[in-house]
């Protein structure tokens, strides 16, 4: 198979004034416009997790990229979706399933601005959309600092809670930080999902694992040249090596 990239993205909207920590994670509604639209006229089908294992398979032959969404930002729903809907593509954001209608409580230790993540009723608009969604745990845990125990809590009750509440089958996973240990890759897969996304960079290629994909970031920075050599060219496997 053709190596398939799947994009990473956090928020889609105006990055907070310069200076504030972590503005990187903010993509503008413009630029993912462009993003997806440029995808669109190249032939490529943007596709959810769910979607685009065939492909990583190597059951199904195509022009596809995974679109993932971390957190669950209700900026995901306010502005990603649309622009999603109009080029038919689908999606997969991962959810705190603790933490729905809360905020990323977890980032504020490191002075990272608050913001809103969506409630139930706002997942359930989402999947109505056409997309997807995604276990990112029970509270966005350091799964390589809890004990198994809680590990174990917060991935498979994750996925219950998520599947009863949202009357689905949550199938996706998303490791907090791309933080794992090799215990927590045989709870996963215990757990009933069926793939699992890290945040170590690079396509995924014909062989990998469905419990360790790879992904490429987009960030604030990532004007849409860059963002054509992540996707058509090999730059982003100079990282498999590592
Ligand atoms: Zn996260």
């Amino acid at each position: 198979m053709r190596p398939i990239p799947i994009l990473t993205y956090h928020q889609i909207a105006q990055a907070p004034a310069r200076g504030a920590p972590m503005r990187s994670l903010y993509v503008s509604l413009s630029a993912f416009a462009l993003q997806m639209q440029t995808l669109s006229l190249l032939g490529y089908q943007g596709l959810s997790m769910t979607a685009l294992m065939p492909y990583l398979q190597g059951k199904k032959k195509g022009k596809v990229v995974g679109i993932t969404f971390d957190d669950g930002y209700v900026n995901n729903l306010e502005n990603a979706s649309e622009v999603l809907k109009k080029f038919h593509f689908s999606s997969t954001c991962y959810v705190v399933s603790e933490l729905l209608g809360r905020t990323n409580v977890w980032d504020h230790a490191l002075g990272i601005a608050s913001a809103p993540l969506m409630d139930l009723k706002q997942l359930q608009q989402w999947i109505t959309s056409g997309q997807e969604i995604g276990s990112h745990t029970q509270h966005h845990v350091d799964l390589t600092s809890t004990d198994t125990q809680t590990s174990q809590s917060e991935i498979l009750n994750s996925r219950i809670s998520l599947s009863q509440q949202l009357n689905t089958n949550i199938q996706q996973f998303c490791y907090p930080y791309g933080r794992y240990a090799p215990e927590h890759i045989d709870i996963v897969r215990a757990a009933g999902y069926v793939a699992a996304t890290t945040t170590a960079r690079g396509k995924v290629h014909a062989g990998d694992s469905a419990f360790e994909l790879r992904r490429i970031p987009v960030v604030r920075s990532t004007a849409l040249p860059q963002f054509l050599i992540k996707i058509l060219s090999s730059y982003e496997d100079r990282y498999r090596s590592a």
